[in-house]
């Protein structure tokens, strides 16, 4: 006789949290975090180098915003994630729940099980990736309801996706989600890469919104690179700002404000 039982798969996590989103389109929202481990790319900048591996333990908040966190091993059943989520959910406290990493769409065999069960808790499902991994995001896309999209510039990130970059936001716009694109900035920004950007986005709609984001500088014990990464200067973000929006209506510049909140 076959075994018939279905193999179901887990979740390889970094935190599961409540905590203000700091960035883009939804800031100062509340939202259920469930951070994914592994990241495909090595951003200059990044300030998430520790969730690029799978850790043996993952941690979990017990209680919304109380950072009274238990730490499980690595996987996590789907059963499990789901309680957690669950726990957070106080009604009428958050406003979504936050995709994130690392580069969740590592996860898609996971999040193709997860996510029509998690839609249970009634929260938008809202995906923040670093916009590279077309054919991943379409498996998962009927289940998205916002996407946060990175555009890595080469100048900035040291990373150079464009080609995925146009056909991950032509997916988005095509379908039914709320997309926004964010573009880390630095003092060693190439305005012609913005410019590309911009165009780029236009190509696509001039409408969908642009975050320009300064870079927040990495204190050295957490800057996995030497090429020191400093914030853009005033007379840069304006005149960078002002370029893009040639072509592009929205473009807003917003620092990471989860970080001048001391949240996590
Ligand atoms: S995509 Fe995000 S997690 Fe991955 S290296 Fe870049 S900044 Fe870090």
């Amino acid at each position: 006789m076959t075994n018939k039982t279905a193999i179901t798969p887990n979740a390889r996590l970094i935190e599961v949290f409540s905590a203000i989103q700091g960035e883009g389109l939804n800031v100062g929202t509340r939202q259920i975090f469930i951070r994914f481990a592994m990241c495909d790319l090595r951003c200059h900048f990044c300030d998430s180098s520790h969730t690029w591996d799978i850790p043996h333990n993952c941690r979990i908040e017990r209680s919304p915003g109380l950072r009274d966190f238990e730490i499980h091993p690595n996987p996590v059943s789907l059963p499990m994630l789901l309680e957690w989520v669950e726990r957070q959910n106080l009604s009428g406290l958050h406003d979504s729940i936050s995709l994130t990493g690392g580069e969740p769409l590592l996860h898609t065999q996971f999040l193709l099980e997860f996510l029509p069960q998690v839609g249970a808790t009634g929260l938008p499902i809202y995906l923040e990736t670093g916009g590279h991994r077309p054919e991943q995001l379409a498996m998962i896309l009927p289940y998205l309801d916002s996407v946060g999209m990175d555009f890595k510039l080469p100048s900035t990130s040291g990373e150079s996706r464009w080609q995925e970059h146009a056909k991950f936001l032509q997916l988005c716009y095509d379908s039914h989600v709320e997309i926004f694109v964010k573009i880390i900035i630095s003092q060693t920004t190439d305005s012609t890469e913005l410019e590309r950007s911009a165009l780029l986005v236009a190509d696509v709609s001039p409408t969908i919104p642009v975050f320009l984001q300064p870079v927040t500088p990495l204190e050295k014990p957490f800057a996995f690179t030497e090429i020191p990464v400093l914030a853009p200067s005033p007379h840069q973000v304006l005149n960078w700002q002002a370029l893009m929006k040639k072509y592009i209506k929205q473009v807003r510049v917003v620092p990471q404000t989860h970080k001048m909140l001391n949240q996590l």
